[in-house]
């Protein structure tokens, strides 16, 4: 992925600052750190790309997105709605705040569709946890005017959509909150770390103080902070926020190199029959982290994916077969096979999780094909790719009789 292509001296001198003072600690102790402030870099670096009012860097992406949930109000017996189609993560964050995630269909964004959100509304849903899947994003027009209509507390998990925008405002804006991931395999990396961005302060706040033992931060005696609320430890170490800071650094060039390759492949393969691509709900936010084509149907995918194989042409994904990113493959969630028991299950669920009826998720992840954009290209090997990715595809279509 983009970010660990392009691991360096930039990021070894970033780390070699905390290394030099010993300083792996977020907060305080202002003397012994002599003006490093890792994370509150990594944090600055955030808000200048999104455009966010407040940002704040924590553990992983995971805790990132529960973190915005509950901070943004979301919790016990409430009724999420999140997409059949993301990082499992989103899903486990509903729960985990002890909330309740109800399914409702995607579309050919790959998001969660206005129209799929509106069927899955009950008297009990108080809010959506949207995804910005696979570097895209979701109808913002559509999805904000169903969250009015219907007063929910909308939350944006745009962990693999950093830098990618709709109608010029970044992903992760349009609700009460939203974050984004940072960990090994997304477009910037920090080994491990999340962002949480909102431009509500009163939510800010208590993020800041819930992902701390609900320490206030004010002050320079952590002992005697005040704790307005109880929290937890999801704090990201200087070490990782080092890494961040050179890596979020690099998003612009990384994402504009990306969207020059996207296009080459686009208008090469949009000649081929049967190719079509996943619908941009705004061309020019895209974060061209991947290049997402729809094949006819799910046989034709699943054609075009042993022939990619045999080919030996690696650096895609078929999300429908993948263990962690499609509900088919969830048969712990299915079954709730918990460590403990959860809220939702205490409570009981509206939906059962085995006999979802889901056919436009089914019909769209089934016929999609991700192929990861990398910046260390030569534009050699992006037309080689988008040749033998149309060489596959037609060896796949069915022959016209
Ligand atoms: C990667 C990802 C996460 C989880 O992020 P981590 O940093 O790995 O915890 C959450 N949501 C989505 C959509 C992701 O892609």
């Amino acid at each position: 992925m983009p970010g660990t292509e392009l691991f360096g001296n930039e990021e070894r001198k970033e780390i070699n600052d905390v290394l030099e003072t010993g300083m792996l600690f977020r907060y305080n102790h202002d003397q012994q750190r002599n003006g490093i402030w890792k994370a509150r870099d990594f944090e600055a670096e955030v808000r200048k790309i999104t455009g966010a009012k407040y940002a704040h860097a924590v553990s992983n992406g995971s805790a990132a997105i529960a973190i915005a949930m509950a901070a943004s109000g979301l919790g016990a017996g409430d009724e999420v709605i999140v997409p059949p189609f993301t990082f499992i993560a989103s899903v486990e964050a509903v729960l985990f705040i002890g909330a309740i995630p109800v399914f409702a269909e995607i579309d050919e964004t790959l998001c969660l569709s206005a129209e799929g959100i509106k069927k899955a509304i009950t008297p009990k849903t108080k809010g959506i946890c949207l995804v910005h899947m696979c570097g895209t994003m979701a109808d913002m027009d559509g999805i904000m005017a169903v969250a009015k209509e219907h007063n929910l507390i909308l939350v944006e998990d745009a962990g693999q959509a950093f830098g990618a925008s709709y109608k010029g405002t970044s992903v992760g804006l349009f609700g009460k909150a939203g974050s984004f991931s940072f960990d090994f395999f997304k477009i910037a990396t920090a080994g491990e770390g999340g962002v949480f961005i909102t431009n509500d302060e009163e939510i800010y706040k208590l993020a800041d103080a819930y992902s701390d033992h609900g320490h206030n931060h004010v002050g320079n005696n952590r002992g005697m902070e005040q704790h307005p609320v109880l929290g937890f430890n999801y704090r990201i170490s200087e070490l990782h926020a080092a890494v961040g800071v050179a890596q979020t650094r690099k998003v612009p060039h990384i994402r504009e190199v990306n969207r020059k390759y996207k296009k080459m492949l686009t208008d090469i393969l949009s000649q081929t029959e049967g190719i079509s691509f996943s619908e941009l709900t705004d061309p020019a936010g895209d974060s061209a982290t991947f290049l997402n084509i729809l094949m006819p149907d799910t046989e034709i995918a699943k054609q075009t994916v042993d022939e990619l194989n045999k080919a030996g042409i690696g650096g895609f994904n078929y999300w429908y077969l993948n263990m962690y990113h499609f509900i088919n493959q969830w048969d712990h969630l299915k079954n709730m096979k918990t460590a403990s028991p959860l809220t939702a299950q205490v409570l009981g669920m509206p939906q059962d999780y085995n006999n979802l009826h889901l056919p436009k998720s089914q019909e769209v992840v089934g016929r999609l094909i991700s192929f990861v954009i990398r910046c260390t290209w030569t534009e050699e090997e992006v037309k080689s790719l988008a040749n033998n990715i149309a060489a596959c595809a037609k060896k796949a279509m069915p022959v016209h009789a």
